[in-house]
């Protein structure tokens, strides 16, 4: 089973060789946790757990390590803090803050159907040395002091950028242009603009540790290297998120651990995740389009109505990772519409069956779904497969198995039947005369009847049925369908 995936570094597809097949180490940057994740943050997390999953499959389930951190110490914490707990002890007030939405975090990415990560460190947790002797940020400004990459300034610790010759790989920005560039005055204490703060003070009122450079905070790039080379060591398999966090997060992420631990690389795979959108315009506050994971699960805000995880879930891959995605309502409709007849097939078959649970289902997945997955987690592709074997198991019960053995290595779950139950009678009636017509129709062609299949084609689109007449993979024709809206 050959894994490709596009790494950002080298800019290619190439194949995935893990440094330790035995122990195969993934990072991502995680939430920032001052308020609610919106629907964007949402992306990362659910494509890299299709990848933890996929590595799982392809590797062992013992043999991956997946780590997610959550970063407690930032300035937009601290003024939530102030903000909504006035009257508190900063720090009470900021651990108030912290906990409450790394809660709702993992209330929302559970509902999205994601596993859990092997480990989610708290950057606060790593800020100091250790006594299990874990990398920690600290230790790691000091090694940058020592090898000549970060100096002391202006109450602040610096990352030399000069100092490492080729900075800039990851996004391609070099040092000089950055230089012309800046017009706006350096700050006077930096030696070059584009170096970044590694530790910079606290004043009484804000966060802080006793550090060799007074009592300060860690910049944010800084937590990643330490937390990473904690749980993975100092050169690890890959490193992932959003498209945004390249320049500057990543970059400096790579120029700190590797001129901290003398390297080459800091990780052999860089994945990063395309934005999304919302109805054709970039999600902001002030648009009125920003919209919060648990606002799509249990308001009405969006499309007038709550959306199930596994909607959400199954709309963010139906677009390859690396593509932009426009989230719409429209979307949110097809994605629902596949689901429920996904999961009438399901009922229909398994209620006979005595209610087999998903869990009893040990098949393996799906070769072709599994191979769209290795090239480069070609989700779109694995999906229009996995609509081939709900209709293979829509015929034939003996091919269930495989049909939900794929939707589980892509981490969707299908609506149970009581959830499809009375609220649905209407449109089971409904679905149960599309087929009847579908079939009638697939006879009136195979008899080359087409007065008759046309007048089965227009009564299905007063219906406000869609026809796809297509191949499956053997290259039998079949007819799938979606509701017009
Ligand atoms: P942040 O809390 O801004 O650091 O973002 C957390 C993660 O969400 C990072 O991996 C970001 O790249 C990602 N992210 C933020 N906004 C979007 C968006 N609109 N589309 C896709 N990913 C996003
Ligand atoms: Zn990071």
């Amino acid at each position: 089973m050959d894994l490709r995936l596009y790494d950002t570094l080298t800019r290619q597809k190439k194949p995935f060789a893990p440094i330790d097949p035995q122990n195969v180490r993934m990072y991502v940057c995680g939430p920032t946790v001052y308020d609610f994740a919106h629907i964007g943050n949402a992306r990362p997390v659910i494509v890299f757990d299709v990848l933890f999953r996929l590595l799982r499959h392809v590797y062992g389930e013992k043999h991956v390590t997946y780590v997610r951190n959550i970063t407690d110490v930032d300035d937009k914490i601290n003024a939530r803090a102030v903000r909504d707990f006035p009257n508190l002890p900063l720090n009470d007030a900021i651990r108030h803050v912290t906990e409450k939405t790394a809660a709702q975090f993992h209330d929302d990415v559970k509902a999205l159907g994601c596993l859990q990560p092997t480990f989610e460190p708290r950057a606060t947790e790593f800020v100091l040395p250790r006594a299990d002797g874990k990398a920690d940020m600290v230790t790691l400004i000091k090694q940058l002091i020592a090898r000549g990459h970060a100096y002391e300034a202006g109450g602040e610790v610096l990352f030399d950028t000069v100092s490492m010759p080729d900075y800039g790989q990851l996004s391609g920005r070099k040092l000089e242009d950055q230089q012309a560039g800046a017009r706006v005055a350096v700050e006077a204490h930096k030696k070059n603009p584009a170096d970044f703060v590694l530790w910079k003070q606290s004043s009484d009122d804000e966060p802080g540790w006793d550090s060799p450079w007074g009592r300060g905070r860690p910049g944010w790039h800084i937590e990643c290297s330490a937390m990473s080379a904690a749980y993975l060591g100092e050169v690890f398999d890959i490193h992932g998120g959003g498209l945004d966090l390249i320049f500057p997060h990543h970059e400096n992420e790579i120029a700190q651990s590797r001129c901290a631990h003398g390297t080459h690389a800091m990780a052999n795979t860089w994945m990063h995740n395309g934005f999304l959108q919302v109805e054709g315009e970039k999600m902001s506050k002030s648009l009125g389009n920003f919209f919060t994971i648990n606002e799509l699960l249990e308001t009405d805000k969006f499309g007038s109505k709550s959306w199930g995880g596994a909607t959400l879930r199954l709309a963010m891959l139906r677009t390859h990772y690396r593509s932009p995605i426009d989230w719409t309502v429209q979307r949110l409709w097809d994605a629902e519409d596949q689901l429920v007849q996904w999961s009438f097939i399901y009922d229909d078959i398994v209620e006979p069956l005595n209610n087999l649970p998903l869990e009893f289902v040990s098949v393996d997945p799906d070769v072709e779904v599994v191979s769209a997955l290795l090239d480069d987690l070609n989700t779109h592709r694995a999906l229009d497969r996995i609509h081939h074997l709900s209709l293979a198991a829509r015929k034939d019960s003996a091919k269930l198995p495989a049909f939900l053995s794929a939707l589980r290595l892509l981490g969707i779950e299908l609506f149970a039947p009581s959830n499809l139950g009375a609220d649905n009678a209407g449109q089971r009636e409904l679905l149960g005369k599309i087929e009847v017509l579908i079939s009638a129709r697939k006879v009136a062609r195979a008899n080359k009847d087409f007065k008759e299949s046309d007048r089965i084609r227009d009564e299905l689109t007063a219906m406000g049925v869609v026809l796809k007449d297509g191949k499956d993979a053997d290259g039998n024709p079949i007819t799938t369908w979606e509701i017009a809206r």
